[in-house]
């Protein structure tokens, strides 16, 4: 059956948004996005620009909350909370760790597996035509330990991976070091996840992927989404600061901002932002071979095109408040910890610090679906951790939703109603 061609909109111009829109270019549809940044400028551009299909595991699970006094009484612990925001935070708080059952984290990692299990392959159709294959490299992903009983700590995380299909290369102390002959001898054991990759570059890649968009006859306007403008439950129009773009179909991704839009149709979901921080240093003295993850630190170091990033952190704070600068800089302590070489300080022209908002769901599922009150508005937000590994697969997902063709995954676990 043809497809129907629609007048489509989406909302947002980060890598879910903007995968979103190519893949609904490729099918026909008449797309623009709206954003009142450029393309990339959201998480899009803060994070660690894994591309990890091996990040299946939610971040409540069993022995989660058991953890948090300890991380939260480490001033250079991964877990920060703002106590004044709590009020806010508690009903997500509640969810989040109702999501940690047994039960409830295989069902999570199994979706999961099937949204970011087809990264590469929803990927690298929009680089190639974008022309970025150059800033995507798939050389494998190393998590490292400090202790065996840090590792053992990790072990049904690792069960559930396997229990996916997840394959790694198990390093000893003296593989480690012959890997990467920089990393500090203070790490006794890694996990190397051969089959993941990483972007040297995440806002470019994305800002790439909107220029291809372009190129290709789609429109991108420099405009906030006020408003999805609906007649009974058919859409007509995005309402915007700029005035009215008339639609047929629309696409909410939005990141963390997606929640009121959502709201406004009748769909209370519980979006927060899990703030993460980075922290780069451009000409570093070492760089490693691939994106190391410190799992004890729970922080990632990535070799990017413009320096060596550390990224992680998880601070609940919300969306207006100030970012805590401290939370970045203490990255360049832990990295220190993680690779010796780089220098004790560094001049502020060599350094840069950024702050990005995950959006992010309580069973750290997104939300991708139609909406309640209408059938032509779809959602494709709260991606959390691993929006960059799942935007692309979002992307197609939304397409063949919008195009009204079935969609390639059981996409039951989704929905938004799940939090009615
Ligand atoms: C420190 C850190 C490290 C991370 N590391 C990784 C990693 O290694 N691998 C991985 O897979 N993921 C990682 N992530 C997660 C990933 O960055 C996010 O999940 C992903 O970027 C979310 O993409 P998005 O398109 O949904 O949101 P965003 O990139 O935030 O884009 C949303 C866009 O919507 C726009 N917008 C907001 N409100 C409106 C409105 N009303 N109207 C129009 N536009 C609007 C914003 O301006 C923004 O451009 C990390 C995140 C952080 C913070």
């Amino acid at each position: 059956m043809a497809t129907v061609k629609k007048r489509v909109g989406v909302i947002g111009a980060g890598i879910v948004g903007i995968a979103a829109a190519s893949y609904l270019q490729r099918d026909g549809h008449e797309v623009f996005v709206v954003d009142p940044d450029p393309p990339g400028e959201g998480a899009s551009f803060s994070n660690a620009g894994c591309f990890n299909p091996s990040s299946i595991v939610p971040m409540s699970m069993p022995g989660t909350l058991r953890k948090v006094p300890q991380w939260l009484a480490d001033p250079l612990g991964p877990l920060a909370i703002r106590w004044r925001y709590l009020p806010w935070l508690a009903p997500w708080l509640v969810r989040f760790i109702r999501a940690g059952t047994p039960v409830l984290v295989e069902a999570e990692a199994r979706a999961l597996s099937g949204l970011l299990g087809p990264c590469f392959a929803a990927l690298v159709p929009l680089l190639k035509d974008a022309g970025a294959e150059h800033l995507v490299r798939r050389l494998g992903h190393l998590v490292v330990y400090r202790s065996a009983a840090g590792a053992a700590k990790d072990a049904a995380a690792w069960e559930l991976r396997r229990q996916n299909g997840i394959g790694w290369e198990e390093l000893g102390a003296d593989e480690l070091r012959q890997f990467d002959p920089q990393l500090s001898r203070e790490y006794v054991r890694g996990i190397l996840l051969t089959a993941n990759g990483h972007t040297t570059d995440p806002q470019a890649l994305v800002a790439r992927l909107a220029d291809a968009f372009v190129r290709n006859g789609g429109k991108l306007h420099r405009a906030r989404a006020l408003e999805l403008v609906l007649e009974g439950a058919r859409l007509r129009a995005i309402r915007t600061e700029a005035g009215e773009l008339p639609a047929e179909a629309a696409v909410v991704a939005a990141g963390a901002y997606s929640k009121p839009l959502a709201a406004a149709l009748g769909d209370r979901i519980p979006l927060e932002s899990e703030r993460g921080y980075h922290l780069m240093i451009r000409d570093p003295e070492v760089s490693p071979r691939v994106p190391t993850n410190d799992a004890d630190g729970k922080f990632v170091a990535t070799p990017m095109a413009n320096g060596l990033r550390f990224a992680g952190t998880v601070e609940l704070a919300g969306l207006a408040a100030a970012p805590d600068w401290r939370r970045a800089r203490m990255l360049l302590e832990q990295g220190r910890r993680l690779f010796p070489g780089l220098a004790t300080r560094y001049p502020e022209e060599r350094i840069s610090l950024w702050m990005g908002h995950r959006p992010s769901l309580p069973d750290s599922l997104p939300v991708i679906g139609p909406s309640r009150r209408s059938p032509d508005v779809f959602y494709a937000f709260g991606h959390g951790h691993v929006g960059m590994t799942g935007g692309p697969m979002t992307g197609k997902l939304i397409a063949e939703l919008v195009s009204g063709r079935p969609p390639a995954i059981d996409l039951g676990p989704f929905r938004a109603s799940r939090f009615a």
